[in-house]
């Protein structure tokens, strides 16, 4: 398991630094791991000038996973655009072709109260939300602006997929529903987009492959009402990029702090980049106070989708559950009953955990 360690900005250092201290747990046991170091968004700016240098390009190159931390910081705000942190994040997904986009939105039963829902409607929740990540209206040409003929200024974008885009995201879905519950939601607008309807069609004749799965579509706005109204209809969903982008953020919330979501970004071999879907709290980096539970359960991801070692996976779940289970607490999920800690301390329960 060749992993590249990109920490980032503000508190990455902080949160990866725990994760990396669950790999060196696994390594202490004999699982083959190698560990190579880089920087990514504006510590790669400080370090290189450029958000996403050749020194990370390479190494990324040469890993078969990455763990991320976050990027972004208040230091790196007037920068030109393309020397910007987030550059170095949308530099790195499309060298590497990560099209794949695996958002689980899932509630530990200990935080329920954290969720802004009932817990009647939230308890149990466990759905995953892929999102197609290099294609549609973000990435689309024509673009741009102009003056229309009538002399007033215009901005246009281009909501565009091909049929081959559709169907390799849609079989990321359908493999994870065979995972997973064997239930696959397709969300479009095909009510509107011509883009959509071709999406529903391929989506469609796809599911000829995957007999077991249970296949349905939903207009986006009927599905951002869904999401509140009874999120636990859903196992699967699989969207495109822009409706992803909008709806893993609002299914995030239903599982109360952004502090303990993970994500995966993937290609067409499972390789990976794995980071929790917070961004670098600038306000709280350097004081412990971080909650490092996202980027851990990040690594669990990696487990199970890259390596393919679930055995891993489910013990890094377990410790995660078994340490909330004993009321320990960053302060993002805190709670009056609960134990308060710092990051390092949350990072020292997991690994006594595991
Ligand atoms: P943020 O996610 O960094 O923070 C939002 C709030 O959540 C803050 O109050 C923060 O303290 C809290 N928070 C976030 N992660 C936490 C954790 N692990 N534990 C405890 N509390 C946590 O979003 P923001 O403030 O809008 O953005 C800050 C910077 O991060 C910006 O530069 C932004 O561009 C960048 N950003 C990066 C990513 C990424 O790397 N993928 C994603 C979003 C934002």
């Amino acid at each position: 398991m060749k992993i590249l360690i990109l920490p980032g900005d503000g508190i990455g250092s902080e949160i990866v630094g725990q994760a990396v201290r669950v790999l060196e747990k696994f390594k202490s046991e004999g699982v083959p791991i190698t560990l190579s170091h880089g920087h990514l968004g504006g510590a790669a700016y400080d370090a290189h000038g450029h958000p996403y240098p050749e020194a990370t390009q390479q190494l990324a190159r040469d890993a078969d996973a990455i763990l991320l931390g976050c990027v972004g910081g208040p230091n790196y705000d007037t920068l030109p655009r393309a020397l910007r942190p987030e550059q170095g994040l949308l530099g790195i997904r499309k060298d590497l072709k990560l099209f794949a986009n695996l958002r689980p939105a899932m509630l530990f039963p200990e935080l329920v109260a954290s969720s802004s829902l009932k817990p009647e409607i939230v308890s149990g929740l466990d759905i995953m939300i892929i999102r197609e990540l290099t294609g549609d209206i973000y990435f689309g040409q024509p673009r741009g602006r102009r003056t229309n003929a009538a002399g007033e200024d215009e901005g246009f974008d281009t909501m565009h997929y091909a049929r081959s885009e559709i169907e390799r995201i849609a079989r990321v879905g359908f493999e994870a529903a065979m995972k997973r519950g064997k239930k696959l939601c397709s969300v479009d607008k095909a009510n509107v987009l011509d883009t959509s309807i071709l999406w529903r069609e391929v989506v469609t004749e796809m599911g000829k492959h995957y007999p077991e799965v249970q296949l349905s579509h939903m207009y986006v706005d009927n599905a951002a009402m869904q999401l509140i109204r009874a999120p636990k209809q859903f196992d699967v969903i699989v969207t495109g990029n822009i409706f992803g982008d909008i709806l893993s953020d609002e299914a995030s919330m239903l599982a109360g702090s952004i502090g303990m979501l993970p994500s995966a970004s993937l290609d067409a071999n499972n390789k990976g980049m794995y980071e929790p879907i917070h961004g670098s709290a600038p306000d709280i980096a350097g004081m412990d106070k971080a909650n490092p539970l996202a980027t851990i359960l990040s690594l669990s991801m990696m487990m199970r989708y890259t390596f393919g070692r679930d055995d891993l996976a489910a013990r890094i779940d377990a410790a995660v559950r078994s340490v909330l289970a004993s009321g320990k607490r960053t302060g993002d999920i805190a709670d009056i009953n609960c134990q308060l800690v710092g990051t390092k301390a949350m990072g020292d329960a997991v690994v006594s955990a595991i």
